[in-house]
């Protein structure tokens, strides 16, 4: 066995100048950790190298601090992806919004009486008048609104939903549990591709409050199915004097060329309670917004769980500068749409104009994809993309776009082919995806 008198005390580690620029209180644990294993290892009978223990205590300490927060380029051409963070931002909003950050504001002060404010009126005017609805309120995302109007309105009481529409949205929100959280008792009806306005209608008692309508967002049911029109299920919540209640997931304002109705659409004869995703393809920060009639909102906001679901000024500033570009419709400077409807001629010429720039080792070739919207909305709905594909001699696709990925470029594989789908790519990434892709033949040469 090692001699463990060799291994240096902490203090004496410490002092090493390779620990100069380190939180010394996080290096200390950091150590401490380091010769309880180091100490472990040499009990057992394995051999360790005490000249590397210091090196070994700086890269741990580095890999513990850095940021694990990283730019990726994403060539996937799915605009939406929860796990790539949803919708970007255009930087001209984040410009406009720094000032307010950096200074106090009136968040919760209402300036002209110099009183308490209330931080959920920012929005209402803009949203009431963008959609033409009674009221507005703004809640931490999508699955607290859901959370907070069925708590609300539905606590011990009975909540009708179609069988087709009990749905997982992913990241382990599905309505049945969420019901169960609030509260709430399910009543299913209908069968999972067919619900007709009399399966609605047979299950209403004296214990239904709301008939929710939820947006299947992930999945489609094709061939033998119906669902209920949101319009005939708001009309049979008016006859019976129940809260009609439309989860739309992903509502989208205008500006996508697809077959699903537009919030502004559905508003034209609004449900009681509407809500939707703030960065799904409405294309803003992560908020549940929900519209819908004055008396139910102000119900909503009696609810002592809404301090718990409270939205945070960033994402009010950054909701109203997303209101902004829609009131204006200058839809370019909301990435989310802007990537969605981008001309595929364009898309074309920047496949091109990528692909004479890659090595000529990675075999590039412009070929035609289908992009997709993602997170969970317009499920069937392909749009037209260009994209370039990359192969190397000897490599499998999969290695490739491990190689890729480990560069923090996330890419698709077609036709067993690595494909970079340039909808998604950013201009200011071509730069960088370049000269990302040639020292990946310049390390690889290195290697051989
Ligand atoms: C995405 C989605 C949710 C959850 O919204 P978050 O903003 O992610 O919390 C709820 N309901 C439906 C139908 C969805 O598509």
């Amino acid at each position: 066995m090692q001699d463990l008198r060799k291994i240096p005390q902490i203090e004496k580690i410490l002092k090493n100048k390779i620990f100069d620029n380190t939180n010394k209180n996080i290096l200390k644990n950091v150590i401490k950790n380091k010769i309880n294993k180091v100490k472990n290892k040499i009990i057992n009978g394995d051999k360790y190298n005490i000249e590397n223990l210091e090196s070994e205590i700086l890269n741990e300490y580095k890999s513990i601090t850095s940021n694990t927060l990283k730019p990726i380029i994403n060539a996937t051409g799915v605009v939406l992806q929860t796990n790539l963070g949803r919708s970007i931002f255009h930087k001209n909003l984040l410009n406009e919004v720094i000032p307010l950050l950096s200074h106090y504001n009136n968040l919760e002060y209402d300036i002209e009486n110099g009183s308490r404010g209330d931080r959920y009126n920012h929005l209402t005017k803009m949203l009431q008048a963008i959609f033409d609805v009674e009221d507005a309120l703004i809640v931490n995302n999508n699955a607290a609104a859901v959370l907070l109007i069925l708590n609300t309105f539905a606590k011990d009481h009975e909540v009708i939903i179609s069988r087709g529409e009990l749905v997982e949205i992913g990241g382990n929100f599905r309505i049945p549990e969420v019901m169960k959280s609030a509260g709430a008792k399910l009543i299913e009806v209908g069968t999972t591709n067919k619900t007709h306005l009399s399966d609605y209608k047979n299950a209403i008692n004296e214990k239904s409050k709301i008939i929710m309508k939820v947006h299947k967002s992930n999945f489609e049911i094709l061939g033998f199915s119906s669902e209920v029109d949101i319009q005939d299920i708001t009309n049979l919540c008016h006859e019976n004097n129940l809260i009609d209640y439309y989860d739309l997931g992903s509502g989208y304002i205008n500006g996508i060329d697809c077959n699903e109705p537009s919030l502004l659409d559905i508003c034209k004869n609004p449900p009681s309670l509407i809500s939707f995703s703030g960065d799904k393809l409405f294309g803003s920060i992560q908020a549940g917004i929900i519209l819908g009639k004055k008396d139910l909102i102000n119900q909503l906001k009696q609810n002592h769980l809404l301090r718990a679901l409270r939205v945070d000024k960033i994402s009010i500033l950054m909701l109203q500068a997303t209101l902004h570009r829609y009131i204006t419709n200058n839809l370019s400077e909301i990435p989310t749409i802007d990537m969605l409807n981008k001309d595929t001629c364009i898309l074309y010429q920047k496949a091109v104009s990528i692909c004479d720039r890659i090595d000529i080792f990675l075999n590039p070739q412009v070929i035609e994809v289908d992009s997709l919207a993602g997170g969970g909305s317009l499920p069937n709905k392909t749009f037209k993309s260009f994209g370039i594909s990359l192969q190397m001699k000897d490599i499998k696709a999969s290695k490739l776009e491990k190689i890729l990925r480990e560069n923090l470029i996330i890419s698709r594989i077609y036709n067993n082919k690595v494909t970079l789908d340039v909808r998604t790519i950013q201009d200011d990434e071509v730069e960088i995806l370049i000269n990302t892709l040639s020292n990946i033949n310049n390390k690889r040469n290195n290697d051989e």
